[in-house]
């Protein structure tokens, strides 16, 4: 929507075919039991995040401080609030490490992330710790993951504050479907595209119903989803391969509601990191104090172990862990709000898609350089916040400037006669 965007701002004629029968993708909301409405996919942002931050004021969105007064709790507990402080820089300290590494050292290659930390100078429980915090951002096991690509990803992730600074009382899906409002009839709901031709005069893209014929198209979708798409004739074996290098993240949000902000009472910022199990979160995402609320994040390896138990059975291990965690009164909420996002039909999970091929270190700019008409654009190719709604306008914007200054001056030369 954000490419869209700069096209009906520049006055040229396009049509945005979306597969779903709403827009927003991986922001997306729903209601709770109670009627209430919350992003079950990307929710939070930050100052540090100018195109997002930009795009809530100008729509006029109300910004929610996400709560953080008070303590956060580490579990398993380390031993004494001294150990838990020096855990947690110990993991930072490994952080900055990993991001002053240069992804192109060809030491990096072949060399997975966890093999990586593995061999550091550090003591086991920080080891751990960082371990839990790549599963929990990137969604993967940190075995699998190339080590350059989560150094390349990471060093693009540029905030200072929290990247979970606020959220948008309103949800980020009611910016998205602002947006949609404002683009009209050039965008079609329920239209999935499934094949796209390359022709004499630009490209035919083709959904079951119809075919649309363009000078130029834009594939906005996650590379797991593009690769899906048959492209006539096919494309060139260095984008075929970058397409077929990247793996969906695997991820489960839960939003919990309470009667009261219970762990508040006891100091507590209701904010949970668990070292044990890996990549397993949760935080205050309380709309005020009349919504008391938590969101859990599972990300990675126990994303798929616990959603292989059913839904009931995966709410009832959260649940029993907050317990632990927080007190007893995590274990009665008025309602818990479950989004599975694991092989989710148009995202194929989330947060994000990963680079999962040792050594396509070429695969982000092959998709970058897209081919004769075909330009790819989803976060996952932003320069700056990759994985992330902010990257995700970014990389509309970027891969959409190139085609305007294309179309513009061919009209003007076409105006001109010559
Ligand atoms: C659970 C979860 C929590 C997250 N939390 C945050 C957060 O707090 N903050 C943050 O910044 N980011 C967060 N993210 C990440 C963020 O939501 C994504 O990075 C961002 O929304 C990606 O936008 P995109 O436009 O690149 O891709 P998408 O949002 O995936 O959009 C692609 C669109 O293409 C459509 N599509 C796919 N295939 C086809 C096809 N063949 N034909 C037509 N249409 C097709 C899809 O339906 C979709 O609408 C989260 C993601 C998830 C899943």
């Amino acid at each position: 929507m954000s490419a869209a965007s700069e096209l009906q701002r520049a006055g040229i004629d396009f049509v945005l075919l979306e597969a779903r029968d709403r827009v927003g993708g991986r922001v997306e909301s729903k209601a709770n039991c109670l009627g209430e409405l919350y992003d079950t996919g990307g929710q939070f942002i930050c100052d540090d995040m100018p195109e997002i931050m930009g795009l809530a004021r100008t729509h006029g969105k109300t910004l929610v401080e996400t709560p953080t007064r008070g303590d956060t709790i580490a579990q398993p507990p380390p031993h004494g609030r001294h150990d838990a402080e020096k855990v947690s820089a110990g993991s930072m300290a490994l952080r900055r490490r990993l991001r002053k590494l240069d992804p192109n050292d060809p030491a990096l290659s072949g060399l997975a992330v966890r093999a990586w930390v593995e061999n550091q100078q550090a003591e086991p429980a920080v080891k751990m710790r960082f371990l839990s915090l790549i599963e929990g951002l990137w969604c993967v096991p940190a075995g699998l993951v190339p080590l350059w690509f989560i150094v390349d990803n990471d060093r693009r992730i540029t905030n200072k504050v929290s990247e979970l600074q606020y959220f948008l009382k309103e949800t980020m899906h009611s910016l998205a479907a602002d947006m949609a409002r404002s683009l009209g009839k050039s965008l079609l709901l329920s239209e999935p595209v499934d094949r796209v031709e390359t022709t004499a005069s630009g490209v035919m893209v083709r959904t079951i119903r119809e075919g649309y014929s363009a000078n130029e198209v834009i594939i906005a979708v996650p590379p797991v989803m593009a690769r899906k798409i048959i492209f006539h004739p096919s494309l060139p074996d260095a984008i075929n391969n970058a397409l077929a290098s990247w793996k969906s993240g695997t991820v489960v949000k839960l939003l919990i509601r309470y009667a009261e902000p219970f762990w508040r009472r006891t100091g507590l910022s209701g904010s949970v990191i668990w070292v044990d199990p890996r990549g397993l979160y949760a935080c205050d995402a309380s709309h005020d104090d009349q919504h008391p609320a938590l969101v859990v994040f599972l990300g990675g390896p126990i994303a798929v172990e616990w959603s292989s138990l059913g839904e009931e059975a995966l709410k009832q291990e959260v649940l029993s862990r907050l317990v632990v965690a927080l007190g007893s009164e995590a274990g009665t909420p008025l309602d818990i709000l479950l989004r599975n996002w694991i092989d989710d039909t148009w995202s194929g999970g989330g947060y994000s898609d990963i680079v999962e091929v040792m050594n396509a270190i070429e695969a982000e700019n092959a998709l970058r350089r897209g081919f004769a008409g075909i330009t790819f654009a989803s976060s996952e190719l932003s320069p700056s916040f990759p994985g992330y709604i902010e990257g995700a306008i970014i990389a509309g914007r970027l891969a959409v400037r190139p085609i305007i200054e294309r179309l513009q001056s061919a009209s003007a030369t076409n105006a001109s006669g010559s």
